[in-house]
């Protein structure tokens, strides 16, 4: 028989799947289990459900779904441009910010060439990197969160694009302006910086950089954003990048001709409109983390603090044993022992009674 693996070129042999949160209705179908009783709070996604602008948007597409979306997406692009103070030829619309990634990957990555990023990063980067045959440069986090000396230190003649994430996924780390603008200060010009904000928009105050801010005086600078996490979105599939227009460009030629659905178009524009929706993510996330951090203090565990809508929390042991008992309670957490953090688990936030519910199916778990 041919070994199709084998076959296969050798940064892919070398991969990993990546691992999402388990849905809820495999929990249901293997435990038997009313999926209605089920607590995910896995993938970071938002617990209030969808915005009614949103869902309304959709349904008002519904009838053109015979058409193919519009391959420049020109009235997200528009909105996102006016927001962000830029022209619309600086935006690029992703199918979720993973295709962002990727497109950036098949940009400017190939063999022979590398990408640097953090431990603990976030898990998509080595898979967008290695699955164009690029190399992967994993430089040892300091606290959990990016040593963004080290990474200056890692970049060589053949790296053509770092990847960093603030805050980052899944250790909920962050670095402040000062340490971005002395970052982008001293990365190489020939260097792209894709700059992950995934969860920006529940940063507060000035504690977090705004990428955006950065964009004019750093030409390598790509800022990358999603509608999957604080404009609960998730299931749509649809992010976006600002950079230069040149870079913009550059990325246009190797995307999907279609790579973001008219549903996801509609939604995207009608949710980042929803100023009342987003306000209410950043209270229920605000409230939900103080729970959850006062649960944790209870049980004596300690956390690592976090500017995402997710929290890291260090069970003292190997979590692995103690997320199958979670699942058995019916709360579906993230293991992230394949990130190096064999004793903690990645806990999104929930709702207050989802949140309560994890709290005590984990104080039961660990005999507390
Ligand atoms: C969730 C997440 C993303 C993006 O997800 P999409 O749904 O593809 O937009 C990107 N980066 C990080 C760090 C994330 O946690």
């Amino acid at each position: 028989m041919t070994d199709f693996l084998a076959l296969a070129q050798p940064g892919v042999q070398k991969l990993s799947p990546y691992v999402p949160g388990k849905p809820v209705d495999e929990l249901a179908r293997e435990l038997d289990l009313d999926p209605a009783t089920i607590v995910k709070l896995a993938s970071n996604e938002n617990p209030l459900g969808p915005s009614p602008k949103a869902l309304q948007a959709i349904r008002d597409e519904l009838a053109e779904l015979t058409r193919y979306p519009d391959g420049n997406g020109f009235a997200l692009k528009s909105l996102l441009a006016e927001r962000c103070g830029v022209q619309t030829s600086q935006v690029t619309l992703g199918n979720g910010s993973n295709d962002i990634l990727e497109l950036v990957a098949r940009a400017y990555l190939a063999p022979g060439l590398n990408a640097v990023f953090s431990e603990h990063a976030f898990a998509v980067y080595p898979i967008a990197t290695q699955a164009v045959g690029a190399q992967g440069k994993v430089v040892p986090a300091r606290d959990h969160g990016h040593d963004l000396q080290a990474m200056l230190a890692a970049i060589d003649a053949n790296t053509r694009v770092v990847f960093i994430a603030n805050p980052n996924n899944p250790t909920g780390t962050w670095f402040g302006p000062q340490a971005l603008s002395d970052f982008l200060a001293r990365v190489p010009e020939h260097v792209l910086v894709v700059l992950d904000e995934a969860y920006i928009e529940y940063a507060q105050g000035d504690e977090l950089p705004d990428g955006l801010d950065y964009l004019a005086r750093h030409e390598n600078l790509l800022v990358s954003r999603t509608f999957s996490k604080a404009y609960g979105l998730a299931a749509l599939r649809v992010g976006y990048a600002i950079s230069s227009a040149q870079i913009a460009d550059v990325l246009n030629r190797v995307r999907q001709p279609f790579n973001v659905n008219s549903l996801a178009l509609a939604a995207a524009c009608a949710a980042f409109d929803d100023a009342e929706y987003l306000a209410q993510s950043r209270r229920v996330n605000d409230a939900g983390m103080a729970q959850l951090e006062a649960g944790f203090r209870a049980l004596g565990l300690g956390w690592i603090p976090s500017r995402g809508n997710f929290v890291a929390v260090d069970l003292g042991r190997e979590s692995m044993p103690l997320y199958q008992a979670l699942l058995r309670e019916g709360v579906i957490v993230r293991p992230v022992a394949n990130y190096g953090m064999p004793t903690y688990l990645r806990v999104s936030i929930g709702l207050p009674e989802e949140n309560a519910r994890f709290l005590e199916a984990l104080a039961k778990v660990l005999g507390a």
